[in-house]
């Protein structure tokens, strides 16, 4: 292989892998064999109706839950386990808290420090978990604060801004540990209208900028417009995925027709 062909060959290896991820509550199946495959620099919107287990997906992604069966690789490493002669073991709480801080993630509602400023917010994390120098985490965090229109409100605390203002902070204190891997959930569903924009905004300049994200939205727009790939779900199955363009323009299966046709107006 020339040096080319091993770029190439490295570009097509996945940063994420799920193989037949199997989830339930009690007696609900919430997952049910999930098979799916994030490149790097790729943006993923996971759009399906409310209960289709999106969020199960990016929470067992970022082991807030643990999975029933089947895998997730990320990066050449299993996600919360390790094979040994045939048999899986849990990782110990230290090396999960290491596959942790490479995948960041923005919830619905923004989950700010309500006692911190928005500087100290961001420089949590780097300083407490990564041991960055306060001066230099600091730094880090004005820069981000720019990134995101926020470079005037670093002293504020949480309770002082608009919503659209707390997730763009969150988004910048998501950033502040430099993931691999960005998972949003419904980032914008707990805005006021006129504050949608400026988030989404703040999103398609981190798509630019090459950050590999998965984003469960039901702005379709910005689906279409920002997603390398488009997977649909609904009752914990992928019922259809592909380029943006031919899974909101031209969905091949039922399911996605009914569903795209319930919320675009
Ligand atoms: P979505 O994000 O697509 O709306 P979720 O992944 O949140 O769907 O939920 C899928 C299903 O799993 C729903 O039926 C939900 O009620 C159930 N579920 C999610 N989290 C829990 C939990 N912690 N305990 C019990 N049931 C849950
Ligand atoms: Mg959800």
């Amino acid at each position: 292989m020339n040096q080319t062909q091993t770029t190439e060959a490295a570009a097509r290896e996945p940063l994420l892998t799920m193989h037949q991820v199997r989830k339930a509550f009690g007696s609900n199946q919430v997952l049910q064999g999930i098979d799916l495959e994030i490149y790097p620099g790729e943006v993923v919107c996971l759009l399906g109706p409310s209960g289709s287990g999106k969020s199960t997906v990016l929470r067992c992604i970022n082991q807030l839950e643990t999975i029933d069966s089947g895998s997730i690789n990320f990066k050449d490493e299993y996600i919360g386990v390790r094979p040994k002669n045939g048999r899986w073991f849990d990782l110990t709480e230290r090396q999960k808290a290491r596959q942790r801080r490479e995948i960041g993630m923005v919830f619905q509602k923004f989950n700010l420090f309500p006692h911190m400023t928005v500087l100290e917010n961001i420089m949590e994390a780097p300083v407490k978990v990564k041991g960055i120098t306060p001066d230099a985490a600091r730094q880090t965090a004005r820069d981000l604060l720019e990134r995101v229109g926020m470079a005037a409100f670093g002293d504020r605390y949480p309770v002082q801004l608009s919503g659209g203002q707390q997730q763009r902070v969150a988004i910048a204190r998501a950033l502040a540990m430099d993931p691999e891997l960005m998972l949003f959930d419904e980032p914008t569903s707990a805005l006021d209208p006129e504050l949608v924009g400026e988030v989404l905004d703040v999103m398609r300049e981190l798509a630019k900028s090459g950050r590999t994200m998965m984003v469960v939205t039901h702005e379709i727009g910005f689906a279409r417009e920002v997603a390398d790939r488009i997977i649909f779900m609904a009752d914990g199955t992928i019922v259809e995925e592909g380029p943006a363009a031919s899974v909101v323009g031209s969905p091949q299966m039922e399911r996605t027709q009914q569903f795209l046709s319930a919320v675009i107006h």
